[in-house]
């Protein structure tokens, strides 16, 4: 069954976080979506990857724009590139051979919040499930004792700095 797209938790326009969906997911590390996806780096993202010595040429693989939902900007999306790839390979250039990520510290943000992403609703946002999902670690419509939903949508808000209603 594909899962992608599906959502999780509303944000409020408030800050409050209604569960739409109870899941738990832990990542482990498989690496899939590192082979399997193309990933959204936005120009912070390949800032922070420059911070590593490593040129635009070397973060991005053409100039492929997306746009990812923010609160920081007058439109409300931020413009973003897909992030390079191995010749020949559909895998990440950043993938290592042993499965580790050479830029971990700097990896882009949608990297830290797969296989979860967010789309922007009525003032507020939706989690979703991403809408390429690879990912086989995720058990949905889990009973609520099992359910990390709340976490997941905290973590997230972190990542993306929503929690304080000014960005
Ligand atoms: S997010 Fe899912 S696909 Fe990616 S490394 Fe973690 S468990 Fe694997
Ligand atoms: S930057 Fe790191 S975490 Fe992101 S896809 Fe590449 S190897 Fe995976």
């Amino acid at each position: 069954m594909d899962i992608s797209n599906t959502p999780i938790a509303n944000i409020n326009e408030d800050g409050s976080i209604d569960v739409l969906l109870h899941v738990h997911f832990e990542c482990t590390c498989c690496t899939d979506c590192c082979k399997l996806n193309n990933i959204a780096a936005t120009e912070q993202d390949i800032l922070n990857l420059m911070e590593l010595g490593i040129e635009v040429d070397q973060a991005i693989e053409v100039l492929s724009p997306v746009l990812i939902p923010s609160k920081n900007i007058e439109n409300g999306f931020i413009k973003a590139y897909i992030l390079r790839k191995k010749p020949f390979v559909n895998e990440c250039a950043f993938l290592d051979e042993k499965g580790m990520c050479k830029v971990h510290e700097f990896k882009p943000l949608a990297c830290q919040l797969y296989p979860f992403s967010i789309r922007r609703r009525n003032g507020g946002y939706e989690v979703i499930i991403h809408p390429n999902c690879v990912c086989n670690f995720i058990e949905i419509d889990v009973g609520e004792d099992k359910s990390n939903t709340l976490k997941i949508v905290n973590n997230l808000m972190a990542n993306l700095s929503l929690d304080d209603g000014n960005k």
